[in-house]
């Protein structure tokens, strides 16, 4: 696998990545987080071309961002491997040697979510009823990623609390949306359960916020 990182997240790893891929081109720590989205709304731009859809990049996912964006047209790319994760990371300066902390990340003008190889992957293995049981922490983590990035190109906002918040009321919905999960079963509640642990790793600017209703 292109993924090296044992599928198993250690605690280090779960802290410090979430941050990162979920938000808008966010790591975890206090700086990067306002750091990195602020970079996007000045309208820095990645250089050369986007990669591109390709076979890392199931057509569903694009898809899937654009339906919980309302529609808005997007580009999403799924990093092949890790070192294209790490490339990736790089265009938009983010420390190369942090690349497994980060998750994911948008450049919200432009309307571009890039995924990390640990969050295809578990959108992927979550399709699957065998391989999201085995799974089910990357599995609902991978989701809340989804979830969040598209928050942040949806609503055009940099707002981290905000992102968060709308991904953890709405991560229920997509599950039984995506992968057919009873709302009430014992599946639902490990993987909200999971994804709960997940976000009470990230830095506080993460935490606590609540999701306005659209235009609201
Ligand atoms: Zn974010």
């Amino acid at each position: 696998m292109a993924w090296s990182r044992n599928r198993t997240l250690s605690t280090a790893l779960v802290t410090a990545v979430l941050a990162a891929s979920m938000f808008a081109g966010v790591k975890e720590a206090g700086a990067y987080s306002a750091e990195a989205p602020k970079r996007v709304a000045d309208g820095y731009s990645v250089a050369g071309a986007v990669g591109g859809t390709s076979a890392q990049t199931p057509a569903w996912i694009p898809a899937e961002a654009e339906y919980l964006s309302g529609g808005r047209k997007l580009t999403v790319v799924c990093a092949a491997t890790a070192q294209a994760w790490v490339t990736r990371l790089t265009e938009v300066a983010f420390p190369a040697s942090e690349a497994d902390e980060y998750y994911g990340f948008s450049l919200i003008r432009r309307g571009e979510i890039h995924l990390s190889p640990y969050v295809c992957e578990g959108l992927r293995l979550g399709t699957v009823a065998s391989t999201r049981r085995s799974h089910e922490l990357q599995v609902a983590w991978s989701v809340n990623v989804l979830l969040h990035e598209s928050t942040h190109v949806a609503r055009f906002t940099l707002d981290e609390k905000l992102a968060e918040a709308c991904a953890r009321i709405a991560l229920p919905i997509e599950l039984h949306r995506l992968y057919g999960v009873a709302y009430h079963g014992a599946e639902m509640r490990r993987l909200t359960t999971a994804a709960a642990w997940f976000r009470s790793t990230q830095a506080p600017e993460y935490q606590g916020g609540t999701c306005p209703t659209a235009g609201g």
